[in-house]
């Protein structure tokens, strides 16, 4: 079993504001509206809602400073459409909710932040990987050859490349990190692919680097 000589603590960034805002505009995005607290928390994310209170001064001040809709702000006046902001040819911009139109005129920031915070995930799970990860079977070191593999008993969120496809925070990324055993490609495939039944090739022929394990 490889044994993680990662130190979390160190790592991971004490929660900053910024993370806050990106999380709420994340969070906004994903649900298509301003989230309330309960919203936000159902969605379970981190940081978690209270964290963000407290760095905020409160939800309403949070929600304002990253732009979002908050309950005061709701029933404004209607501005007018913006000449670059595109929607979807079948909706009337005036019968969309405040939120809804929020989301649409910030669509390009909020593609952004993401290509943003994959790049940024992507160097550093590589960098994770160079520093702390091996084969546990071979000792295959080369990161672009290893896969974090979730073993059978274990609860998988999902497959760590995806998650830092969507961005997921690097805490998430760690719990489901902590969760795998480190394999290179090479056995990875092996560990799915087990010699079907019915070969019938004599076992003193069949090497043992031709075994899962
Ligand atoms: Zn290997």
């Amino acid at each position: 079993m490889l044994i993680f000589k990662y130190d979390r603590a160190a790592t991971v960034d004490v929660t900053t504001e910024r993370e806050c805002l990106d999380a709420l505009r994340e969070a906004a995005d994903l649900l298509g509206e301003s989230p309330t607290k309960a919203q936000y928390e159902r969605l379970d994310v981190t940081p978690s809602s209270s964290t963000i209170v407290r760095h905020l001064g409160g939800w309403n001040a949070a929600k304002e400073r990253a732009g979002l809709e908050t309950a005061n702000s709701r029933g404004s006046r209607l501005d007018p459409k913006p000449d670059d902001v595109e929607i979807p040819e079948d909706v009337e911009w005036s019968n969309l909710s405040a939120d809804q139109r929020w989301h649409y005129r910030h669509v390009e920031t909020n593609r952004e932040r993401t290509l943003t915070r994959r790049a940024a995930n992507r160097a550093w799970l590589y960098e994770y990987k160079h520093f702390n990860c091996e084969c546990e079977r071979c000792g295959e070191e080369t990161p672009a050859c290893l896969d974090f593999h979730h073993p059978d008993h274990v609860e998988k969120e999902m497959e760590v490349g995806k998650m830092v496809t969507y961005g997921y925070s690097r805490e998430r990324l760690l719990d489901e990190i902590e969760k795998c055993v480190v394999l290179c490609a090479n056995c990875h495939r092996k560990e799915h692919y087990p010699i079907p039944d019915g070969v019938e090739i004599p076992e003193e022929q069949i090497r043992e680097t031709d075994l899962c394990q």
